[in-house]
């Protein structure tokens, strides 16, 4: 579940400057497609686009077979779980900010989504665990730790459709590892969306389109994009 098609997209934010230029992709269900390009290709276009947050002005989007115009923004938000660059967490406990994902979630589903998102340990080790408060008087996060607080609350929002953008782009190395096989555990078998500047970000997508001023540059398995530059 959770095919998208973009066919033919044109896009501009304002209609002297063109930002997709007619752009073309699937990313089959349970499948991982990364894209990759310098700033301000068009990248994060793409993710809005998906999520409706703009009307494209030609071409078509879809969900598997629906056109994302024929689907209530409350549908598309329930089906897109969005890991974004930079997690800002709502000023209360750690599980609440997880269990946003889904609020009727339980403890223990809260606590097996930390466990997958690997913050389960360092939870445990604050003074109050789960209790404890995040947000300016509480408890201070790091980049990395906010964001497997969001990876958390994805794995328990379960949403067929994942986008990932940028998400290991602000970490150091050591971190960026950790988060990334995080990610790698919630992407499995799901229809996978990564936005990535790097081509080392994306060794495991099943298909890598290269982005450069709104147009596909280029595309192909990493190995094989690797082999021609
Ligand atoms: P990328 O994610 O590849 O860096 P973006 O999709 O964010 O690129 O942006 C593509 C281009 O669109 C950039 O030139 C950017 O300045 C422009 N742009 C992005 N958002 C807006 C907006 N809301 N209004 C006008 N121009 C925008
Ligand atoms: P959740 O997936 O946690 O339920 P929402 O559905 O409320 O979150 O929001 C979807 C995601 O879209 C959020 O993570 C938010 O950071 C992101 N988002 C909001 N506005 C924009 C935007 N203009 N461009 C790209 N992403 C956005």
């Amino acid at each position: 579940k959770g095919a998208i098609a973009f066919k033919d997209v044109r896009f501009s934010y304002d209609p002297e400057r063109p930002i997709l230029k007619g752009i073309s992709f699937e990313v089959p269900a349970g499948k991982t497609v990364a894209i990759v390009g310098p700033s301000g290709a068009g990248k994060s276009t793409i993710s809005r686009l998906l999520y409706r947050f703009y009307d494209i002005q030609d071409g078509s989007i879809t969900i598997d077979g629906q056109d994302v115009r024929d689907v209530t923004q409350k549908s598309l938000r329930a089906a897109i779980g969005m890991v974004p660059q930079d997690t800002v967490l709502f000023n209360d406990t750690v599980a609440y900010n997880i269990r946003y994902g889904r609020p009727g979630a339980d403890d223990t589903e809260v606590q097996k989504a930390a466990e997958i998102a690997q913050i389960d340990t360092f939870i445990k080790q604050l003074p109050d665990g789960y209790e404890t408060r995040v947000g300016e008087r509480g408890l201070k996060l790091s980049g990395g730790e906010k964001q497997r607080v969001a990876i958390a609350r994805t794995i328990l929002k379960a949403p067929p459709i994942l986008i990932l953008d940028e998400a290991t782009s602000a970490l150091d190395t050591t971190t960026e590892h950790e988060i990334q096989s995080a990610l790698d555990k919630v992407s499995e078998n799901r229809t996978t969306l990564v936005i990535a500047h790097r081509l080392s970000t994306v060794i495991g997508a099943d298909e890598i389109i290269v982005l450069r001023a709104g147009e596909i540059a280029e595309r192909g398995t990493h190995a094989g994009l690797l082999a021609e530059n």
